[in-house]
C-alpha cells in the first residue's frame, strides 16, 4: 500500500490541493460551531459529520490532530451581516429565560446530537464567552489601522486589507446589495467588531471595552478563539458553505490585519454544502423544523442520518427526504446483518479451534501505518488500497461504502480478516459497524402505542393461521396490525419480520 497523498478542495483557490501541514506531522483544524439559541437542524448537523470526517480522515493518515470547535453564545445577530438583533438576545427575550440557561440547554441538545451521530469530540469546545478579554486586545491591536467607530460600534474597513472577499468571488456590487446598510459605514461590507449596547438600553450579555459597553462581533469570535487555540497559520479551517461568503471573508480580512499578512490565516478553507428540503432552504428559525430527535422520534436510528450524508460527497448538495432516510436505514441494516453474521462464523470457527487468525478482530480506531503492517488476503489488500485512494480524493465516502459491502460478501476471506478490513474502514467512516447491533437499530416511534410483546403474539396467531391455511384470518390480523402502524414484512431478505411505521 502507497502512501497516497492526502487531496482537499480548498475554497479560497477552487482547487484540489494536496495537504501540507505547517507544523510536520500535525493538523490543526478549526470548525465554526453552532449558534446555541435554538437546537440544531439535522443540516447543521451535516456540516459536522463533514468536520468529524475530515478529522477522522487526517488521524487515520497518521496526523496529530487537533481539533477545534466553537460555541457561538454571543454577537451572532439574525442576519449574517450587521443587521437584526442577537439571536441569544432575541430567544432569551421571546422566552423570558436568561440568556446563559437558553446557551445552556441549547449547546447540551447540540452535544447530544454530536454523541448520538458518533461525531468525535474535538480537543477544545471553545465557548464564545469566555473568549471576550482577548477579542477586546485583539481589537484593540487592530482598531487604529483597520477600523473606524460610529455610534453603534466599532467597524472594519474592508478596504485596508488586500483583496477583501476573496474567498467569496462575490463582492461585487449585486452581492453587497444584500447586506442592510448601517448609518455612516464607509463600504457596504464593512462589519462591526464591537457593538455597543444603545444608550439607555441593557444587554443580558454585555462588557466594557474602550469602545464602550458591549458585546463582541460574531467574526471576530471565530478569529480571536482559532488564533488563541491553534496559532496562525494553522491548517484547516471548516464550515457550511454559506460561511464563505460573508462570516469567513470577514474572519480572514480580521486575520490579515492581526498579523500584517495578506494570508488568510488557515493554509485550506472547507465549505460543505447545504441540506435542503423540496420546501426552501432549512432553517431553525422558522418554528417546526428537522433535528434529530424528530428522526428518531419517528423511528430512524440516528447512524441512519450520518449513513445518508457519507452517501453524498460533502461538496454536493443533499436533498433531505424520509424514504432517502429509510433507504439509508436499510443500508446500515444490510451492513450490520453482514458483520453479526460474519462475528457469530467466527465464534463458531475459534471455538473448533480452526480460526485461521488467532486474534480477535480489532474494532478500535485504525491508522494507515497499521493497515499497512497487518497481513491481508490479496483481495481485501486491494480493496483497502482503493478505499485510500477513495477518502484521500478530497473525502469521498460514497464509494468507500460499496467497498465495505464488497469486502463483506467475498468469498474464500477469513470472516475475521474481513471483519478487520471493515474495523479498519469504519475508522473514518465513523458508522459504528463494530459495535452496532440489529436491536439498536430497531426504534420505537414515539407514536406507537402497541407494544412489542403484543405485536408478537399476533404474529404467531397468524403464522398459526398461515400454517392452517386460514387466509381469511391471516389478512385480517394482518390489516389488525396495520391500522394500528406495524407493517409485516414477510420473507424480508433481512430478517425483520415486521416495522412500525407510525
Ligand atoms: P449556525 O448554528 O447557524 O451558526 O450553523 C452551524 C453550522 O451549520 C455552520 O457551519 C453552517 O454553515 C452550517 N449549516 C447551516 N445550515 C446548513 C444546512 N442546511 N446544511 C448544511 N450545513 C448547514
Ligand atoms: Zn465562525
Amino acid at each position: 500500500m502507497t502512501d497516497i497523498p492526502l487531496k482537499l478542495f480548498n475554497s479560497l483557490t477552487r482547487k484540489l490541493e494536496t495537504f501540507r501541514p505547517v507544523r510536520n506531522g500535525e493538523a490543526r483544524v478549526y470548525s465554526c460551531g453552532p449558534t446555541v439559541y435554538n437546537y440544531p437542524h439535522i443540516g447543521n448537523m451535516r456540516a459536522y459529520v463533514f468536520a468529524d470526517v475530515l478529522g477522522r480522515t487526517l488521524s487515520f493518515k497518521g496526523y496529530k490532530l487537533t481539533h477545534v470547535i466553537n460555541i457561538t453564545d454571543v454577537g451572532h445577530l439574525t442576519d449574517d451581516a450587521d443587521a437584526g438583533e442577537d439571536k441569544l438576545e432575541k430567544a432569551a427575550a421571546e422566552n423570558a429565560q436568561s440568556i446563559w440557561d437558553i446557551a445552556r440547554h441549547y449547546t447540551e441538545a447540540y452535544w447530544a446530537d454530536i454523541k448520538a451521530l458518533n461525531i468525535r469530540e474535538p480537543a477544545k469546545w471553545s465557548i464564545a464567552t469566555d473568549y471576550v478579554p482577548q477579542m477586546i486586545d485583539f481589537a484593540k491591536g487592530i482598531a487604529a489601522q483597520h477600523c473606524y467607530e460610529l455610534d453603534s460600534g466599532l467597524y472594519f474597513d474592508v478596504t485596508t486589507v488586500a483583496d477583501y472577499g476573496r474567498l467569496a468571488r462575490a463582492v461585487t456590487d449585486e452581492g453587497e446589495g444584500r447586506i442592510q446598510p448601517v448609518d455612516g459605514k464607509r463600504n457596504a461590507a464593512d462589519f462591526a467588531i464591537w457593538r455597543k449596547t444603545p444608550p439607555g438600553e441593557s444587554r443580558q450579555m454585555e462588557w466594557d471595552s474602550p469602545w464602550g459597553r458591549g458585546a463582541p462581533g460574531w467574526h471576530l469570535e471565530c478569529s480571536v478563539m482559532s488564533g488563541n487555540l491553534l496559532g496562525f497559520p494553522f491548517d484547516i479551517h471548516t464550515g457550511g458553505i454559506d460561511h464563505r461568503e460573508i462570516h469567513h471573508p470577514n474572519e480572514i480580512a480580521q486575520n490579515q490585519a492581526h498579523c500584517h499578512s495578506d494570508a488568510s490565516g488557515a493554509n485550506i478553507w472547507m465549505h460543505n454544502n447545504f441540506l435542503v428540503e423540496r420546501s426552501g432552504k432549512m432553517s431553525k428559525s422558522s418554528g417546526d423544523f428537522l433535528r434529530l430527535q424528530l428522526l428518531i422520534d419517528r423511528g430512524y436510528h440516528p447512524l441512519a442520518y450520518r449513513m445518508m450524508c457519507l452517501q453524498a460527497h460533502y461538496r454536493s448538495e443533499l436533498e433531505f427526504s424520509w424514504e432517502g432516510l429509510g433507504a439509508a436505514l436499510v443500508r446500515l441494516k444490510r451492513l450490520v446483518m453482514g458483520i453479526e453474521t460474519l462475528n457469530a462464523r467466527h465464534a463458531e470457527l475459534v471455538s473448533a479451534s480452526i480460526a485461521p487468525r488467532e486474534a480477535e478482530p480489532r474494532g478500535e480506531e485504525w491508522t494507515l501505518k497499521q493497515v499497512q503492517a497487518d497481513d491481508f488476503h490479496p483481495e481485501v489488500r486491494r480493496f483497502l488500497n482503493a478505499y485510500d485512494d477513495w477518502i484521500s480524493e478530497d473525502l469521498n465516502t460514497g464509494v468507500p461504502l460499496t467497498i465495505v459491502e464488497q469486502i463483506l460478501a467475498l468469498k474464500k476471506v477469513d470472516p475475521s480478516e474481513k471483519l478487520t478490513a471493515v474495523a479498519a474502514m469504519d475508522s473514518v467512516l465513523g458508522l459504528n459497524f463494530m459495535w452496532l447491533t440489529r436491536t439498536d437499530l430497531r426504534i420505537r416511534p414515539k407514536a406507537a402505542t402497541i407494544t412489542e410483546p403484543a405485536i408478537e403474539a399476533i404474529l404467531t396467531q397468524r403464522k398459526e393461521a398461515r400454517a392452517s391455511k386460514d387466509f381469511a384470518t391471516s389478512d385480517r390480523l394482518r390489516e389488525e396490525l396495520a391500522a394500528q402502524g406495524v407493517e409485516v414484512m414477510d420473507g424480508d431478505p433481512l430478517g425483520w419480520d415486521w416495522k412500525l411505521v407510525v
